[in-house]
């Protein structure tokens, strides 16, 4: 069966992105105010304005997300309960978007813009306090000047500016990149992934809800190939059980994210697996998942994603 895969042109994710654009610019703009001041009293105007800026932006990420994720769900779940009562045609499902998925998909999402502002805020403060404070300034002088002995003082303090605006534009996010290293990406680009991750977990949990309501507790993962080869193409097409407890398939909590979508980027999505009419050994390939790829005590994360890189390189997945 062909999945509905959710549109990446979403024009309501364009508007967070646009927001976080914006708020992006107006920050950037008033950091390089606040770091150019030198009236004490005027820099911590700055300050206050940053803050209050960052405020608004989460409380605008909030706002969206309880308008527009809802949304998502709401759709996202309807798709669900035609797909389950396609496989197990006369279960009564319970009315409204189950709460649990409802509260964990806001709560992710929101999640993840309180912790951008939270590290802007963080960073912030940090450099407040660094150009009020003379010792702490010196210190950063000294490092950047160790580079190039030769700098004039201007050129220092340009040198100086320069690598603040540059830490606070990269400040944001930081997301762990599919070799397991942690990258940070500008606060539209994080936007983006943080909406897209929150449609697409709305399209898993949605399913996941409805099939146990159907007493289902097998799900596929999607077989789209991944975007950028990343490591969740070893679990694509490849079945789970959400209880854990169903022999021949690996427990769903055993990778990562409990599930698609893996990582941020990840375009796979979960769907309800219905076993009858396979044979035991295309039951068995479905279930079929490497050890090594399967996190679990001694096999963490980061263990298996390095395993994966390795095992790519050397030809063997
Ligand atoms: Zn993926």
């Amino acid at each position: 069966m062909p999945f509905e895969i959710p549109n990446p042109d979403d024009p309501r994710i364009q508007e967070l992105v646009d927001l976080y654009r914006r708020a992006g610019i107006e920050l950037a703009d008033g950091f390089d105010d606040l770091v150019d001041e030198d009236d004490l009293n005027k820099k911590f105007a700055e300050y206050n304005a940053l803050l209050l800026l960052l405020l608004l932006l989460s409380n605008r990420s909030e706002a969206w997300a309880n308008k527009n994720l809802v949304a998502y769900l709401e759709l996202a779940d309807a798709r669900a309960i035609r797909n389950l009562q396609a496989i197990s045609p006369g279960t009564v499902f319970s009315p409204g978007v189950p709460p649990q998925v409802r509260e964990r998909v806001l709560r992710d999402a929101i999640g993840h813009f309180q912790k951008a502002r939270g590290i802007l805020e963080l960073h912030l403060g940090r450099v407040f306090r660094a150009l009020g404070l003379e010792q702490e300034f010196a210190q950063l002088a000294t490092g950047i000047r160790a580079g190039d002995p030769t700098l004039g003082r201007d050129e220092l303090d340009r040198k100086i500016r320069r690598k603040l605006a540059k830490d606070f534009r990269k400040t944001p996010v930081q997301v762990i990149g599919k070799d397991g290293r942690t990258y940070t990406f500008p606060l539209d680009y994080y936007a983006n992934l943080i909406a897209t991750n929150a449609k697409l977990q709305a399209e898993s949990l949605t399913e996941i809800a409805r099939a146990l309501e159907a007493g289902l507790d097998l799900v596929q993962i999607s077989n789209n190939p991944s975007t950028i080869g990343d490591w969740c193409d070893i679990y694509r097409g490849r079945v789970f059980s959400i209880s854990g407890t169903t022999p021949g398939f690996p427990a769903l909590n055993q990778i990562p994210n409990q599930g698609a979508p893996f990582h941020p980027h990840c375009h796979h999505t979960m769907h309800a697996f219905n076993p009858a009419g396979f044979s035991a050994d295309q039951l068995r390939e479905l279930g079929n998942v490497e050890e090594r790829f399967l996190i679990g005590p001694g096999n963490d994360f980061n263990t298996m994603v390095r395993g994966f890189w390795a095992a790519k390189k050397a030809g063997e997945v």
